[in-house]
């Protein structure tokens, strides 16, 4: 297929030279010819690319609508892994499912040898009752942890499904063309499997979806109502949290509300612990490195005011965006509440259950991709780190990775107005997607031709 681009650069450089129809050719050509020639081919795909982008676009919206209308939660997503593994079917590439419960891993092969990307959609829904007035509106209930309630996309998930399924039709349409493979991960319960079950980007790089092909780099994408449509934003090293729970539960001495030197108040001195874990990311770790929360959700203890109970719990989640700092924090924690009790006679029992590594942009791939992705808008942002968790950062952890932020808020509409990924009111437009699917195609593509 000649293309307008192809037709033009030969007329600048004199269709008797290039003959721009027999690409094949251009080895024969001088090398300044041959450099030229190359530049023509990269042009025309890259616009084959970005048509093929347009062309699909319609389809992926109505996919989406599709999606978002039967949301499933995490280890659940039976209806959507059937639609994706049905669509990569049909577009011939080779699909392998089920993998970590309800995953789905589409091969697609390209023409020429090369390396091998991959590239990530997640498929969960929350457990949330949709508020937004949608024609294609989820009302859609099931038990989760034994309640009944609404499932929702929530964090546009369903965007994600999308756009990927276009990007594998945009890419099948230039197979031939391709040097190496796509990996595509349909991945489930990224916001977690249901308790008691593994799942996730963890189970899937468990279960081998960086293996066979041996997976070299990896893209991500996450709409989000922070940014609006027709920007990406990015940021090379840390850019999401490593998330962590802990669990205290603080020993005293059960006694009279009257006569508390009778006993051991763990209520006091539960108290004291949570303002000293305060005191671990403000006063003894230097966060100007990088910032760090500790938070806690949850304090319990007691059951009427006047008996000092013999124990109190306290549960929380840790946020951090360096490595070092993460084991550091743990220690402190541990060290704080066990000392505190100690110093009242209590004892302290501190439970640290690791969640999501740090999101970590490799920074060299960052580099290398940073400009096709600054050739898909002119709305492009390196942006601060979030304390939010992503667990693509178990693919990460295996090989370099990038994940990108894909502005889906309306125009008309502040950052403070929309509703924020996880709302019951959060709404994707979805005139951004078309910017999803060609930065996702863009960037493996460009990623194979390096
Ligand atoms: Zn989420
Ligand atoms: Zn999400």
């Amino acid at each position: 297929m000649s293309s307008p681009i192809a037709a033009r650069s030969s007329q600048l450089l004199g269709a008797r030279l290039l003959r721009p129809a027999n690409r094949e050719l251009r080895t024969f050509f001088t090398i300044g010819v041959l450099v030229t020639a190359t530049t023509i081919s990269a042009a025309t795909l890259e616009q084959r690319i970005d048509e093929a982008a347009k062309r699909v676009e319609p389809s992926v919206i109505e996919c989406r609508r599709d999606i978002h209308q039967h949301p499933e939660l995490g280890n659940r997503e039976f209806r959507t892994s059937k639609l994706v593994a049905d669509r990569l079917q049909q577009l011939g590439i080779e699909v392998r499912t089920p993998i970590a419960h309800t995953g789905v891993v589409g091969i697609l092969r390209g023409g020429k040898p090369g390396k091998v990307v991959a590239l990530r959609a997640d498929m969960d829904a929350l457990p949330v009752v949709e508020q937004v007035d949608l024609p294609f509106k989820s009302t859609v209930r099931t038990t989760y942890n034994g309640q009944d309630v609404g499932v929702m996309h929530a964090c546009g998930h369903d965007a994600h499904v999308a756009i990927l399924l276009g990007v594998a039709e945009v890419l099948a349409s230039i197979r031939s063309e391709l040097p190496g493979t796509v990996v595509f991960l349909f991945q489930p319960a990224e916001e977690g499997a249901p308790q008691g079950e593994e799942g996730g980007a963890q189970l899937m790089v468990k279960e081998g979806a960086l293996d066979n092909p041996k997976v070299d780099a990896v893209f991500g994408l996450h709409v989000t109502s922070r940014y609006p449509v027709g920007e990406i934003a990015y940021r090379p090293g840390a850019e999401l949290a490593a998330v962590d729970s802990f669990h205290i539960k603080v020993i005293g001495k059960q006694t009279h509300g009257a006569y508390p030197w009778l006993g051991v108040d763990p209520i006091v001195v539960a108290s004291q612990i949570v303002l000293a874990l305060q005191t671990i990311p403000s006063r003894q770790l230097d966060i100007s490195l990088a910032p760090a929360v500790v938070t806690v959700g949850m304090i319990r203890g007691g059951v009427r005011n006047n008996i000092i109970p013999d124990e109190c719990e306290l549960v929380g989640t840790i946020r951090s965006l360096d490595a070092a700092m993460r084991d550091d924090i743990h220690a402190r924690i541990k060290r704080t509440a066990e000392d505190i009790a100690s110093s009242a006679g209590a004892k302290a029992s501190v439970t640290i259950d690791t969640g999501y590594p740090i999101t970590y942009n490799d920074p060299k791939l960052t580099e290398e991709m940073a400009p096709t992705l600054r050739r898909m808008t002119s709305n492009i942002e390196v942006v601060n780190p979030t304390l939010g968790a992503e667990d693509f950062s178990f693919y990460q952890e295996k090989v370099p990775g990038l994940f990108f932020w894909l502005g889906t808020r309306p125009k008309n509409q502040t950052a403070e107005q929309a509703a924020s990924n996880h709302s019951p009111l959060f709404y994707v437009d979805e005139s951004g997607l078309g910017l999803g699917i060609r930065a996702m195609a863009h960037v493996a593509v460009d990623y194979l031709r390096k």
